[in-house]
């Protein structure tokens, strides 16, 4: 006879015969009764055996197999006062499908504290922690919620290649691997990918890794990440940050309705963000921060002390300390300030976005005035020159977004195998 495999949140709505598959989550030795609790994706549930009661095999069972060991249960559902989750199952047959070495090599308990670099060093026994798999299955609704966001409003999803033959912006933080004979490197972002299909296909989005050769190692860097992207034709900066506002909107409230357990658990309450929309040049004088810089870390947490649960749209930043590519105001090569953006949310960076240059000769313009040089930049400027809308798109990390969304330390939490400065396994 063949089963299906269950469940444990179903067997809870079972009667009578049970089978369940799972990881020996805790083992209790009364001496004449044995607890294991059972652990599977969708939650736990008690196995009980008295001595004289079952089997003497499965009772000597129930204390020889070790914790996070795969074992199938079967036996009969019964309720129970002191169980958790009010049911218990009485053994009948216990099968080892696989048994755990131990000691473990991390404490996988609820109450772990083992540090992060050694859980890391060991994820595919840190990701059979609940805290753990909830963060990767608030991620998993992150990703679904944007996809689905943007498919419905009629995007097209795109696979932008990841090894690229030159610098997409323009930067030096590029990882170069051999591709045959030649030289190529890691895309670093999706921007003239995506920017091709917005000038013929109008409307693209794609979830993306990304590379960044970047030295340092903070705790909202990783040197792989992904991004969740899209570009649009005939639309400006506010009608990007506009469809980011519904978007994020959307995301928070798919989690809320669909991982309150996950929430619950991590001790994170969400609420559906408030917006703001605020200008480079009132932020300035909001902090009383010196004209014409990034900001800083401590400039953005204070932003998120002034505006707490709120997405903060700066725009229209100073040319000078955006790519080359964001098109200036008026679409004038002298102008001072440009139609880029930044979105904060609680505390960081989540996205950066704005309106591009599509038209070629201005194109060349501001690479100059960047002190780049236009020949270098051939390809990308000649995909504007056969008839190319103007257009406009943005970026959000994803492991970022996850990290200030649940508040966790490090964006490493929110990464399932980072990729940093130190770390290339597992
Ligand atoms: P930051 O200023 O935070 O270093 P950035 O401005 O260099 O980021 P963008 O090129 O604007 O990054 O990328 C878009 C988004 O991708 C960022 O807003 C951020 O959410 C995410 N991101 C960028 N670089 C990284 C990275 N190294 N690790 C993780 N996420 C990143
Ligand atoms: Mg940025």
């Amino acid at each position: 006879m063949s089963f299906m495999r269950t469940y444990i949140k179903d067997v809870f709505k079972k009667k009578g015969k049970v089978e369940v598959y799972g990881w020996v989550h805790d083992i209790r030795d009364l001496s004449k009764i044995r607890f294991i609790i059972l652990r599977d994706i969708s939650g736990r549930i008690q196995i009980t055996g008295v001595k004289g009661k079952i089997s003497a095999k499965v009772f000597n069972l129930m204390d020889s197999v070790s914790r996070e060991s795969v074992i199938k249960v079967r036996g009969n559902l019964k309720d129970s006062k002191q169980a958790p989750g009010g049911k218990e199952i009485i053994p009948t047959e216990i099968e080892v499908i696989a048994l755990a070495e131990s000691p473990l090599l991390i404490d996988v308990g609820d109450r772990s504290k083992t540090e992060l670099s050694k859980r890391l060093d060991y994820r595919f026994l840190d990701l059979h922690r609940a805290k753990i798999q909830a963060i990767f299955k608030i991620e998993s609704t992150i990703t679904t919620a944007f996809r689905e966001y943007f498919i419905k409003k009629g995007f097209i999803e795109m696979q932008p290649p990841s090894v690229i033959s030159s610098a997409s912006e323009g930067g030096t933080e590029l990882f170069s691997v051999k591709y045959f004979e030649k030289n190529a490197y890691l895309a670093q972002s999706p921007q003239l990918y995506k920017q091709m299909v917005a000038c013929s296909m109008e409307k693209a989005m794609t979830i993306t890794p990304v590379w960044r050769a970047e030295k340092h190692n903070t705790i909202r860097h990783l040197n792989e990440c992904r991004q969740m992207d899209i570009e649009m034709a005939f639309a400006g900066q506010i009608e990007v940050m506009k469809e980011m506002e519904s978007a994020v909107k959307y995301i928070v409230s798919e989690i809320i309705k669909n991982n309150k357990k996950e929430l619950d658990l991590l001790g994170v309450k969400l609420k559906i963000p408030k917006v703001k929309y605020l200008s480079y040049d009132k932020t300035v004088k909001l902090l009383k921060i010196k004209y014409g810089e990034d900001l800083s870390p401590e400039d953005e947490r204070k932003l998120n002390e002034k505006f707490p649960d709120t997405i903060l749209f700066v725009h229209s930043w100073p040319v000078k300390i955006k790519p080359f590519y964001i098109m200036p105001k008026g679409g004038n090569v002298d102008s001072k300030l440009s139609e880029g953006f930044d979105a904060l949310y609680k505390g960081m960076e989540i996205s950066s976005g704005g309106q591009r240059i599509h038209l070629p000769s201005l194109l060349e313009k501001m690479l100059r005035k960047k002190g780049l040089n236009p020949k270098d930049f051939k390809s990308y400027i000649d995909s504007f020159k056969f008839g190319a809308p103007y257009h406009s798109g943005w970026s959000i990390g994803l492991e970022r977004f996850t990290q200030c969304l649940l508040g966790l330390d490090n964006i490493r939490e929110a990464c399932m195998f980072p990729r940093d400065r130190d770390r290339l396994t597992p």
